[in-house]
């Protein structure tokens, strides 16, 4: 009940301006008020093939937002979410219980409800993004808790990336699944525009990882698999991620993963595409590639997967060096695994970091994979049957 109070103190004495101010929370008062906020939205770093050192540094700028932890961790049903928890037409394929699913905000199927920003109690910042901002916000009408990101439309403009931002909105309003985050809708006013989000409870997988340097078997499996399920529903939808890796993966409250940032998928109908976009820890060695071989296709997120894999049970990308001898070392396929990580899981990097894309795993077959099934059976979390039912995960046990 403590946490409950501490997520409701997040919304207390915060007063939103609307659209003639020039930022969403200009006149906010936060009685703990030690990060507050600056207007500047720094809009470096805006390359799409960031160096590894540029890589580097983002998360520890993050871990600076310190006063988002609180809400971050706090471990909270909200009414409002209690009443949204119930199941629905999609079971999790392994065993954490979907989300937020009969929300006034997603159960409108008929009329799309009109949204501005009056409907919204704004609360805490969540997080800095390259454009914009993201804050815990409430939904007046049902205290449905959900995310609002706020991008300033000058912002998009400047930096060129008003189309990728409309095609992120596109694709990711039409996707369903556990272990995806939710868009339930968006506005826009006449400088922002206004994402709303599910509230992802436990933040950054990243933050997740940095802390605990790196995650043992059964945690590690549990993630791949669940990733595993997502990308096998965006591949199903002809929609490749391309941009997989733990900055664009949160948690939500009972430690299940949610992928976000589709800001580089794309709709592949049929069609292989041609951009260059990733940070180049994960990208694929046919991405690297140039002239004619330089073609891919939905296979790119089973390379990207390779690497969470290996990121996930080591604390650092296989690939990982000075920008040419990365890009030397994808090409080739060379990393080596340390001795301390299981023959299984081995077994199933190898075939997932696999040169030639048609050659890779199949997202059928990584369910299928000894190291997945030993540590994921029927559907159920090991863990979770081996503490009588009980979720648990990194964060609880911080706090
Ligand atoms: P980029 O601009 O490259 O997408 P980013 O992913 O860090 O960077 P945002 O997606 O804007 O930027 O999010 C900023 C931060 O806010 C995230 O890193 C995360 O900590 C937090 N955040 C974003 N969305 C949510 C959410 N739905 N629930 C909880 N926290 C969130
Ligand atoms: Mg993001």
């Amino acid at each position: 009940m403590a946490d409950v109070a501490n997520l409701e103190q997040a919304f207390e004495r915060i007063t939103v301006t609307d659209e003639n101010d020039d930022q969403l929370v200009t006149t906010t008062t936060y009685h703990k008020s030690k990060g507050s906020l600056s207007t500047a939205v720094s809009l470096a770093g805006l390359s799409s093939s960031a160096s590894a050192a540029n890589r580097m540094k983002l998360p520890l700028q993050k871990l600076a937002t310190a006063n988002s932890a609180k809400i971050i961790n706090a471990k909270v049903t909200l009414p409002s979410q209690a009443a949204q928890n119930r199941s629905s037409d999609e079971i999790p394929a392994h065993g954490h219980r979907r989300t937020l699913t009969e929300s006034a905000l997603y159960f409108n199927p008929s009329s799309p409800k009109q949204w501005h920003l009056g409907m919204f109690e704004i609360g805490k910042p969540l997080g800095k993004g390259k454009f914009g901002r993201v804050y815990l916000a409430k939904e007046r009408a049902t205290g449905f808790v959900c995310a609002l990101k706020v991008l300033h439309k000058s912002e998009l403009q400047q930096g060129g990336v008003e189309k990728q931002v409309r095609r992120e909105i596109e694709i990711q309003s039409h996707l369903t699944h556990p272990n995806i985050l939710k868009l339930f809708g968006h506005f826009h006013d006449s400088k922002r525009v206004f994402l709303i989000l599910e509230f992802a409870g436990k933040g950054e997988l990243y933050k997740h990882l940095r802390r605990e340097q790196r995650f043992p078997e059964w945690k590690a499996a549990q993630y791949i698999a669940q990733m595993a399920a997502a990308l096998k529903y965006l591949h199903k939808k002809h929609v490749m991620h391309r941009d997989i890796k733990p900055e664009n993966i949160l948690v939500g409250i009972h430690g299940e993963i949610k992928i976000s940032d589709f800001g580089w998928s794309v709709h592949a109908p049929n069609n292989r595409r041609k951009t260059m976009c990733g940070t180049l820890d994960y990208l694929p060695p046919e991405m690297l590639r140039g002239g004619k071989e330089n073609y891919y296709s939905e296979k790119v997120d089973l390379w990207s997967l390779g690497v969470l894999t290996y990121e996930f049970l080591v604390g650092e990308a296989p690939f990982e060096d000075t920008q040419v001898m990365t890009q030397r070392k994808i090409t080739r396929g060379e990393y080596t695994v340390p001795e301390f990580v299981s023959l299984e899981a081995k077994d199933l990097i190898k075939k997932l970091l696999v040169l030639d894309p048609e050659k890779r795993i199949a997202l059928e077959d990584i369910e299928k994979h000894p190291w997945i099934l030993k540590h994921c059976q029927k559907g159920e979390r090991a863990y979770n049957r081996a503490t009588g039912g009980k979720f648990r995960d990194s964060s609880d046990r911080d706090s």
